[in-house]
């Protein structure tokens, strides 16, 4: 089983930075892994609203944020085209598109 003591929505990076200095914290991404899981948790932190479900571009650079879902990672043309489909391929055998849909790059790394 797996139990929850606080919930915290985080405002800002800072703050979720701190709630996971605790060693029985966690940052929750998708929640895939994590709820199958038996564990006890002391503080929950959500960092969905901190804008890191992106994929931002520019000439040299790719930054993948760390709330980007398995399923925006597979099918952003940029990076099919830079890595010849290596990306893709890398994630469309994990369970099906509603997984990929959920949960995170954080999460996997
Ligand atoms: C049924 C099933 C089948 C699976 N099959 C495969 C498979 O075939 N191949 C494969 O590679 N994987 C597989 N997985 C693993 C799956 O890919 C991971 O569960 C998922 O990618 C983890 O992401 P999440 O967002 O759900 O993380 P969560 O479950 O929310 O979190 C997992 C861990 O990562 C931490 N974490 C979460 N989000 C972040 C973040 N944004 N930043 C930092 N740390 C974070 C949490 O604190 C926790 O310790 C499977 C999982 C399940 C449940």
């Amino acid at each position: 089983m797996f139990s929850v003591n606080q919930y915290v929505k985080a405002r800002t990076l800072k703050e979720a930075y701190e709630l996971n200095q605790a060693r029985n914290s966690r940052v929750m991404g998708g929640m895939m892994w994590m709820r199958l899981g038996n564990a006890r948790v002391q503080t929950i932190i959500d960092i969905s609203g901190l804008g890191l479900d992106q994929i931002e571009e520019t000439d040299h650079v790719i930054k993948i944020g760390a709330m980007c879902t398995l399923r925006t990672l597979e099918q952003r043309e940029r990076l099919r085209k830079m890595y010849g489909g290596a990306i893709q391929e890398a994630v469309r055998h994990i369970v099906g598109v509603q997984f990929r849909n959920q949960a995170t790059v954080g999460g996997s790394i």
